[in-house]
């Protein structure tokens, strides 16, 4: 069979782009080793949506992004309950309101709405908020939160009914190439023919470059999640505290729209490797963190917990773009905590990029997020 586009993964990145094709009027096929969409790494996002971020790049594709979640229900009437509920940064360290302040004019000069807040409009914000030492801290109102399963699913019905075709259960094994250019993708059960293909395979996307002799940066680094019984909403910002704790970098909670509270921690050192076997370090060490942070959690009981993986590279920006050996092999990989805030933007950027139809700005986009840049810095806010 030929299709104009073979995307390796149903995940985040993958189930948008193929829609996005499909509008395109291009026959795409989907390929996924899982048995539904978003069984990969989306199902284990907790659904923070934000376009604050603090390079450019990431900021436009997340900024389109926002626009794309943010009215999905009223364009289309699928539910992805979406949550406007904004998200703030709270500080206690100078060095931390110093770093988050000398940001702002950067995300106020894309266009975005954040600002610093004082202690007492946090304490609005987040009532309860521990105030011993609280500087006050960012608070940026038009970001949100989405159901991670829901979103990925009304991206994958409207594929379908675009044209996009789906083959889950079946696994890439090979990239077909011709001449230096690639011809299509061999699986466990068939063989597909296509001129272009996408590599949205997650933490998976080394696997796929090495298959044409490509050394990604990318690798799986695991991260644990958990959701609580439902409450009464009292706060509904994505609260993101970025101080160092025990073993640990930054960890993030909000209440969605159920009044479940949803939160997860980056390990430090960072966890690598495929193992998505939850811990029984996890719980005690971000809560005892949270609780500090907004003792009224305390008596919050924690219905269940997951680990999944994040597909990180060096300095924390995705890895888009053509692979420089193998023509027509297209990488959307290296989401790191973010795949499913960027996954519609990105989706965009690739169907300009497959129809030859890129802009100035994704020029700028595309230099930040090439697969063969040098990974000297890192991120602010990765
Ligand atoms: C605990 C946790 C919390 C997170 N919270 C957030 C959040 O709040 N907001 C946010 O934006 N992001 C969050 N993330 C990150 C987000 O989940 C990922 O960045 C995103 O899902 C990656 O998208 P992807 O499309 O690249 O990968 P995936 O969604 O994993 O999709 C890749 C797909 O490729 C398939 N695949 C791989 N190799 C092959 C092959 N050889 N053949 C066939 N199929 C293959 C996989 O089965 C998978 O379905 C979180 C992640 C974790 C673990």
């Amino acid at each position: 069979m030929s299709y104009d586009a073979v995307i390796i993964g149903a995940g985040s990145v993958g189930v948008p782009t193929a829609m996005v094709l499909a509008e395109r009027g291009l026959k795409s096929l989907v390929i996924d080793k899982n048995a539904s969409p978003g069984q990969g790494e989306n199902k284990h996002a907790i659904g923070g949506v934000r376009a604050t971020h603090s390079d450019p790049g990431k900021i436009m594709v997340g900024r389109r992004s926002l626009e794309i979640l943010s009215t999905w229900e009223k364009r289309h009437g699928d539910p992805i309950e979406w949550l406007k509920g904004g998200y703030t940064f709270p500080l206690y360290r100078e060095v931390d309101a110093r770093l988050l302040k000398g940001l702002l004019p950067v995300q106020k000069s894309y266009g975005l709405n954040i600002d610093f807040i004082g202690p007492r409009q946090m304490r609005e914000l987040v009532p309860g908020i521990n105030l011993d030492g609280l500087l006050g801290g960012t608070f940026s109102p038009d970001d949100g939160s989405i159901s991670p399963l829901l979103t990925i699913n009304a991206f994958y019905r409207h594929a379908v009914e675009r044209g996009a075709r789906f083959r889950f259960q079946e696994r890439v094994t090979g990239i077909l190439t011709k001449d230096g250019r690639v011809s299509g993708v061999q699986t466990d059960r068939d063989r597909y023919e296509a001129p272009v293909v996408i590599d949205a395979a997650g933490p998976y996307s080394k696997d796929i470059g090495r298959m044409v002799g490509t050394e990604l940066s990318v690798a799986p680094d695991a991260h644990e999640a958990a959701i609580t019984e439902p409450v009464k909403p009292f706060f509904s910002c994505m609260v993101v505290d970025i101080r160092p704790g025990p073993d640990s970098k930054n960890y993030y909670f909000y209440q969605n729209r159920h009044g479940q509270v949803v939160f997860c921690i980056t390990p430090d050192p960072p966890i690598f490797g495929t193992d998505k076997g939850a811990t029984s370090t996890f719980l005690p060490q971000v809560c005892a963190r949270m609780v500090t942070l907004l003792p009224r959690l305390k008596n919050l009981r924690v219905r269940r917990t997951w680990r999944g993986l994040y597909p990180m590279t060096p300095d924390g920006a995705p890895l888009v773009g053509w692979n420089r050996e193998s023509k027509g092999l297209l990488h959307a990989a290296g989401m790191c905590g973010q795949g499913l805030m960027l996954g519609p933007g990105i989706a965009e950027l690739i169907g300009r990029m497959v129809t030859g139809q890129t802009t100035e700005d994704d020029q700028v986009v595309l230099e930040e997020f090439s697969p063969d840049r040098e990974f000297i810095g890192a991120e602010v806010l990765k």
